[in-house]
């Protein structure tokens, strides 16, 4: 029978009739620009569910972070600290603006930013910070927007994977200056590609939505006051996440649930671990991630190709940004190694956590998992 199965996909979007739903509206009115309704009401509900102020769309989460460093005060040569396990959106934003990514090691057992290990990287270039919320674990604010404040320094939270994650009982993306989500085909929530910028602070916002529309004077048309960018999200987009924003509850408790299958499932393994969640954390599963702790040459490679094999599609942790080549040798190894970075990225695979996944779908996938270690 596994001939046949279909393939199981980590992240598999859940678009029906409501998205058409609304796509034929703003199609039928000819509102396929970023001119359109569907693009104010979005910026206004997002802004409502995250308890920001503001919100301004954008064409992806990349140019969202972007827009924030900017709009934040980000200048080239300021240093900007980055978690070395992220995304690389993360620090090519930092890198767009001529600034510079300096990478911290990450938590060995939440595996966002370690706060610990931020003190020692700070210089006089040291301008701001940027907490990622890893797999939707978010990462420990308080701190950093301590350590943020007595330097004087701007936090841009990079939630694009933390839809609706809670620290202590606040949303995050608005806990520092601004935050921003991504809404990519296989984030928590789609728009296909899209991002937003949340802040409450309304310079912030304002100088964020100059950049976005070319630098366009408001008032004078056809005047530019400075070199912008044309990062807008269409109206088409926003019909997309306005029919998501209906389902978002719906979504969070079934990737809640999956993560909780998940972990029934595979706890009793020796060889496997978890993010672990932590008491100020209210996590939301993303990507369901595991640690697979063995340390037989390629182990954790050869478990991916052979549930591939399987009709399982997984993916592996991303790689330290340090190591790659656009940012070797610019890490700061002297002030603080990134042993956790190396363990969490050489041993970590995402598992299937699609919203559509069946309960029998978990458990074929926990089964393949535990079979091929069983036989190690
Ligand atoms: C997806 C992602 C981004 C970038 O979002 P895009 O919409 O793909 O540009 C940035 N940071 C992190 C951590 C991400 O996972």
């Amino acid at each position: 029978m596994s001939g046949n199965q279909e393939l199981l996909r980590v992240s598999t979007p859940e678009v029906g009739d409501r998205e058409l739903h609304y796509l034929k509206e703003a199609l039928n009115r000819g509102e396929i620009s970023s001119q359109g309704s569907f693009v104010r009401d979005f910026e206004d509900r997002f802004a409502k569910f995250v308890g920001s102020k503001f919100a301004l769309t954008t064409s992806n989460g990349t140019t969202a972070l972007h827009l924030a460093l900017l709009a934040a005060g980000i200048k080239e040569g300021d240093e900007v600290i980055v978690p070395s396990i992220t995304f690389i959106a993360t620090a090519n934003a930092v890198k767009y603006i001529g600034a510079v990514p300096v990478f911290v090691d990450i938590h060995d057992t939440y595996w966002c930013m370690d706060e610990l290990a931020i003190s020692s990287l700070i210089t006089e270039k040291t301008k701001g910070i940027i907490p990622v919320h890893i797999y939707g674990h978010p990462a420990n604010m308080d701190p950093i927007l301590k350590i943020a404040k007595e330097h004087n320094l701007v936090v841009v939270e990079d939630a694009a994977e933390a839809h609706g994650a809670r620290y202590r009982n606040r949303i995050v993306g608005n806990l520092g200056h601004a935050g921003i989500f991504s809404f990519y085909g296989n984030k928590i929530l789609t728009t296909g590609e899209g991002g937003i910028l949340v802040t409450d602070s309304e310079s912030i916002y304002e100088k964020a939505k100059l950049l976005r529309d070319h630098g366009a004077d408001p008032e004078k048309r056809f005047w530019h006051s400075v070199v912008g960018y044309n990062y807008r999200m269409t109206n088409l987009q926003a019909a997309l996440g306005m029919a998501q924003m209906e389902k978002f509850e719906e979504f969070l408790k079934k990737r809640e649930k999956i993560s909780e299958i998940y972990q029934d499932l595979l706890i009793s393994e020796d060889m496997i671990s978890f993010q672990e969640p932590q008491n100020w954390a209210d996590s939301v599963c993303w990507v369901f991630t595991i640690l697979i702790n063995c340390d037989v040459i390629d182990f954790r490679d050869n478990l991916i190709r052979h549930l591939r094999e399987k009709q399982i599609e997984t993916r592996p942790i991303f790689y330290p940004i340090h190591k790659m080549p656009p940012y070797e040798g610019t890490s700061s190894l002297e002030h603080t190694g990134f042993t956790n970075s190396e363990y969490v990225s050489a041993h970590g695979i995402s598992l299937p956590t699609s919203v559509t996944m069946t309960e029998d779908d978990i458990r074929r996938v926990s089964k393949e998992v535990k079979d091929y270690i069983s036989r190690l």
